[in-house]
């Protein structure tokens, strides 16, 4: 088939030249993205093919476990009968957004091969959407295409997108502080916890390592210790500190979990682990953990990620990084459907700690949407006809590149001038389990899909979506 492919900074852009391609009809544009997650390994994925699925319990390799019966993977019962793919369980699938691409080049095809009538249609893969929408922040509306609408592949199978989060960002900078050079035992501290996708973090079982940094920073602030590192996220928190006399390490020693708000996670492990790895070491910095602890400590627990589902917005320490000059810096995540929602949270993270950076990260396309209900209706009809059982209106727990060309990119993150706006709608396509090894995608999921753009394309072609 004949495509046009240019490499723009939002990602590729694939045009459909047919020759019965008809200037005529509205424009459309498709997205998917090309990225992957990193939250779990990636790289040399081996698909498994699981066919005529039956309810069965899917063994991977390093005790993975793919089943309906754990919390939050109900829904693999429905594919009964049906095609399952899964990683080999040593990388996460890549389904998130593998599917949207394959769907979307299946739809290319058959408008090719079949003659369909079509207009100019778009087709968008982007860019690092996993690490904040980047690439589709970069779409120019002006510039890059005429679509008067945008349709993007993406999220839960079953759902239409519509609504989602506003989103900031809220970072605290922890320095390296020169301290008088001091000896001691180096520690590692690991606290542990079970990481999933925040917005999801109840329904799968998130345990949020952070709720036992503030008890943690307390014990090794008692034993008189140093902090010479911290990393790691919701999942796993490591600290490496220099204990300087034989009764500190003892202090440690005693620590019993009853200090510690987190009794055990889904494995078995302890919330907190000491580990002397040597005998001998020297600090001549180490970093001071107050801001960290006066923003864990203001932080309701009911307003966490592991406790919010539905409309409720969360507050959620996210990860720890390090700049080349050592400084540290820990992000939060601050998400509510509604503006003042997230006006409060912003609020409240800086109540506890004055001198946090904020910065916005996208917003919530549903107002936007409000004043094209057509496109709604017409594409919740589309999903029907291509044989999605009950389309659920769904308020995405995240943010979607459907959000960022609705708001136009120019709206968007430190780019005032209003821009050309693309309505657009998320539709679901994936399986369940993304971002981690146990991530399944059903094949039925992407056949609808398929057909589903092709029902879009037929509402271009009868005006049913101007
Ligand atoms: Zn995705």
């Amino acid at each position: 088939m004949e495509y046009q492919v240019d490499f723009l900074p939002a990602g590729l852009r694939i045009r459909a030249y047919t020759t019965h391609k008809d200037e005529n009809i509205v424009p459309i544009m498709f997205g998917a993205h090309l990225d992957t997650s990193d939250d779990a390994p990636n790289k040399g994925v081996e698909v498994l093919v699981h066919e005529n699925y039956q309810g069965q319990d899917l063994r991977l390799q390093n005790e993975v476990l793919v089943s309906p019966r754990l919390k939050g993977f109900e829904k693999l019962d429905t594919y009964r009968g049906e095609t399952i793919f899964t990683s080999n369980g040593t990388t996460l699938l890549g389904g998130d957004d593998k599917a949207g691409i394959a769907a979307i080049m299946t739809f290319l095809e058959y408008i090719q091969v079949n003659k369909e009538a079509h207009g100019e249609v778009d087709v968008f893969f982007t860019y690092d959407e996993e690490t904040g929408l980047d690439g589709a922040c970069l779409l120019n509306p002006e510039t890059d295409t005429k679509a008067k609408y945008g349709f993007v592949f993406d999220n839960e199978d079953g759902q239409l997108g519509v609504d989602s989060f506003n989103a900031a960002g809220a970072y605290i900078d922890i320095q390296r502080e020169q301290i008088s050079e001091r000896t001691g035992q180096v520690v590692k501290v690991k606290l542990n916890g079970h990481p999933t996708f925040p917005g999801h973090g109840k329904e799968k079982g998130m345990i949020d390592s952070y709720r036992n940094l503030p008890a943690v920073i307390e014990v090794l602030n008692e034993a008189n210790a140093t902090v010479t590192n911290i990393s790691g996220g919701v999942g796993s928190i490591e600290l490496e500190v220099l204990v300087h006399s034989a009764e500190s390490l003892t202090t440690l020693a005693q620590i019993t979990d009853s200090r510690f708000e987190i009794s055990a996670d889904h494995k078995g492990r302890k919330p907190v682990e000491f580990e002397v790895t040597s005998n001998e070491g020297t600090a001549s910095y180490g970093y001071n953990l107050g801001k960290v602890v006066s923003l864990v400590s203001a932080i309701p627990y009911e307003m966490s990620a592991e406790q919010t589902d539905d409309r409720q917005g969360y507050v959620q320490p996210y990860n720890f990084t390090v700049a080349e000059n050592g400084t540290i810096t820990l992000m939060t995540l601050l998400r509510d459907f509604e503006t003042d929602g997230l006006n409060a949270k912003k609020g409240l993270v800086t109540a506890a700690v004055p001198d946090i950076r904020i910065k916005d990260q996208y917003m919530n396309k549903a107002e936007v949407l409000k004043e094209s209900p057509q496109l709604v209706d017409a594409v919740k009809e589309a999903m029907s006809t291509a044989g999605i059982k009950n389309v659920e209106l769904a308020a995405v727990r995240g943010g979607d590149e459907s959000g960022v060309y609705t708001l136009s990119v120019q709206t968007m993150i430190g780019k005032p001038e209003p821009g050309r706006r693309i309505p657009s709608v998320n539709i679901g396509i994936m399986g369940g389990g993304a971002h981690t090894v146990q991530e399944y995608q059903p094949l039925s999921a992407m056949v609808k899909a398929v057909y589903t753009a092709l029902e879009i394309n037929k509402m271009a072609v009868w005006k049913d979506l101007v």
